[in-house]
């Protein structure tokens, strides 16, 4: 369905948790969110019913996130219900990948098409203190067994900290030298601006550096056209891509395509916007309806650039990316 700006949106980013094993320091507060009752989340038939209906309207691509979608009970089958829906194209997740070894298997059998991981760092003293309770190894395990799983390809979503991880550039670029046929099946390594929202809102401005360091960084990258949102390069020799997700400094919302669905079942039309339409307790028609009005209100664009400051109260466990 277009919006009232004419952008085609058939992209859905679901949601299933605001729950997370980690605690990235950009994105939830030390000590976790408060445990809410169950009765306050959509359940498995509502997020599948807010699916279909989303498919009536043009959606074709979904990806289910968090907080990590992984720690939800049930994820398995909730991802085969998500599966199932006629009309989904691409049923894609993704995940801090901590959890990921012993579920690939199963994941893929449940029908997952595709996997983002997120890591921002290969040090794993640096993973630990960025995640403030993560395990690198647990990750890299994660990795190769989607790889194993066929569950791929892969791509690695990297957030940039400036001050903090910008030696870990070149190492993780490099992971796109052999692309999905490396040890960790990694198609394409995307580096990501740090966005002013929840736990790092009020961070000093060295903390957001601007995705174009990545291009000073690796040597030969050369551009090869958009995927998304997301501006691909190539190097010479190398099998995957490196991506660079510029929000902040670039801005991408005239090819917008997304809407979002948080946890608790609210439409969210704009990462970046206030305006929220509760899903909950709709059906059938009426929740077609409120789909399409969200749609078609689609805010033009985010003012992030500007205001150096999210309109949106919430934090990014609550709305997944
Ligand atoms: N837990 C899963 C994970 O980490 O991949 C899925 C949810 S997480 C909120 C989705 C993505 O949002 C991750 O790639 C994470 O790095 C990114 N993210 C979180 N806070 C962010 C921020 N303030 N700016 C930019 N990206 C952020
Ligand atoms: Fe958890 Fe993902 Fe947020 Fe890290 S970025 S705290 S893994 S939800």
């Amino acid at each position: 369905m277009l919006d009232e700006r004419g952008r085609d949106i058939r992209y859905l980013r679901l949601s299933v948790t605001d729950r997370c094993n980690c605690r990235c320091v950009y994105c939830m507060p030390e000590g976790g969110v408060p445990r809410r009752d169950h009765g306050e989340m959509a359940t498995f038939e509502e997020l599948r019913d807010i699916v279909r209906a989303a498919v009536t309207l043009g959606v074709r691509k979904v990806r289910v996130t968090g907080g990590e979608p992984l720690v939800r009970r049930g994820i398995v089958r909730l991802v085969h219900m998500l599966a199932e829906v006629p009309g989904v194209e691409e049923l894609a997740m993704t995940t801090n990948g901590t959890l990921l070894a012993p579920l690939a298997v199963e994941l893929r059998d449940a029908g997952l098409d595709r996997l983002n991981v997120s890591l921002d760092t290969l040090d794993a003293d640096r993973y630990r203190s960025m995640t403030r309770c993560g395990s690198l190894e647990d990750a890299l395990a994660g990795l190769r067994a989607a790889r194993e799983a066929g569950l791929g390809p892969t791509k690695l979503n990297c957030v940039l900290l400036g001050g903090v991880n910008e030696k870990d550039i070149v190492p993780l670029a490099e992971l796109a030298r052999d692309g999905a046929d490396g040890e960790l099946g990694v198609a394409s390594v995307r580096f990501i601006e740090l966005m002013p929202m929840g736990a790092c809102a009020s961070w000093p401005r060295e903390r957001f550096v601007s995705a174009d360091v990545v291009v000073d960084e690796v040597a030969g990258l050369v551009p090869a056209g958009q995927d998304g949102v997301t501006q691909l390069y190539r190097r010479e020799g190398w099998r995957g891509t490196i991506g660079l997700i510029r929000p902040v400094s670039h801005g991408f919302c005239k090819t917008c395509d997304r809407i979002r669905v948080t946890a608790d079942g609210m439409l969210k039309p704009c990462l970046h916007s206030r305006a929220e339409i509760s899903l909950r307790g709709l059906s059938g028609p009426e929740l077609v309806a409120a789909l399409r009005q969200g749609i078609a209100a689609k805010p033009a664009r985010h003012h992030l650039g500007v205001a150096h400051a999210s309109a949106t109260p919430r934090s990014m466990n609550q709305i997944g990316g």
